[in-house]
């Protein structure tokens, strides 16, 4: 199947980073959300994002003006009908995703694949209270997309081939490498990525380290890019917690029990950049700890 047009739902730090890497590509985009202040927000970072890509020679002032062409919003669910594919990235909870698709089902095209950038969520179920079990996927991103090489695509049970190979198409389309991962909980990044976060937020709260020797532990002594509790917080704490739950609950092992600090956090509204503090308060011109 030809895919020319996608429809974003959520327009949040994933929904805007699939927008600039499908309109960089060729592809038409719808984008939706429940307030039109979260759309212009995305748009205008996108704008910002692919001004700094031209800055660096990455791409052409024209192609930039010709992606941001190719970028449409809309506060109706129900338009998003009508693209070939369309690619949920909401909030990480089953009940928003799931009144998402019973919301949009009844407007799509019989062709339309339909997909979840859920981080943990599991695909068959998902799939299953659809119309086209066949043709629902897990199609992962990771954050920040136009930069991150890798997307997971994760098949339900009932997910047929030509689905399949129809996204691979989509990913190469993109420039991406995509992976290819079961349907259990968190799939494969999340899986390791997530108990590593968890540990350390443990780590902090047994007092073993502070903020900032976890991070520089992590940095300096294995060579990560980003500390896990700064990344924990690039992420979005309440995202973290959420694939904790879905790993505690969908593998039934106390080894996967979310951190009492994490879930604190997550309680106080401090989830991390999006809300200018967790681990660190951005609300300064430099991050400081916040214990
Ligand atoms: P976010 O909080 O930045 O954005 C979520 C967006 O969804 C918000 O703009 C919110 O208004 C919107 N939304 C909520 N309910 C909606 C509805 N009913 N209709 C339309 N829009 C709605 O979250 P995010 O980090 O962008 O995460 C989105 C999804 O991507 C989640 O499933 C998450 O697990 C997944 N994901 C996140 C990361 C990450 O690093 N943050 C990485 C990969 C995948």
């Amino acid at each position: 199947m030809n895919v020319a047009s996608v429809g974003i739902v959520g327009a949040g730090q994933m929904g805007n980073g699939i927008a600039h890497v499908f309109a960089l590509a060729g592809f038409d985009v719808l984008m939706t959300d429940v307030s039109q202040e979260a759309l212009d927000k995305a748009v205008a970072l996108v704008d910002r994002n692919m001004e700094r890509q031209v800055s660096r020679d990455k791409i052409s002032a024209a192609d930039k003006k010709a992606a941001m062409g190719r970028i449409k919003t809309t506060l109706k669910l129900a338009d998003l009908g009508k693209t070939d594919l369309v690619i949920e990235a909401a909030t990480e909870r089953e009940t928003v995703k799931q009144a998402i698709f019973e919301d949009l089902l009844p407007h799509l095209k019989p062709e339309t694949i339909l997909t979840s950038n859920t981080s943990s969520i599991s695909i068959t179920r998902l799939a299953s209270r659809t119309d086209r079990p066949e043709k629902f996927m897990g199609f992962h991103f990771m954050n920040p997309v136009p930069v991150m090489q890798l997307v997971e695509l994760i098949r339900g049970i009932a997910t047929d081939e030509k689905t399949y190979q129809t996204l691979v198409k989509v990913v190469e389309k993109l420039g991406k490498t995509a992976a290819s991962a079961e349907d259990f909980p968190a799939f494969i990044v999340n899986r390791i990525l997530m108990p590593m976060i968890n540990e350390a937020v443990y780590t902090l709260y047994e007092g073993v380290g502070s903020v900032k020797s976890i991070d520089e532990s992590l940095k300096l002594g294995a060579n990560h890019p980003m500390g896990p509790l700064e990344l924990a917080d690039f992420i979005g704490l309440d995202t973290c917690l959420a694939i904790m739950n879905v790993l505690h609950e969908g593998l039934a092992d106390t080894k996967y029990r979310p951190c009492p600090l994490l879930t604190k956090y997550v309680e106080a509204g401090w989830l991390g950049r999006k809300t200018q503090r967790g681990f660190y308060d951005y609300r300064g011109e430099i991050p400081v700890p916040t214990r």
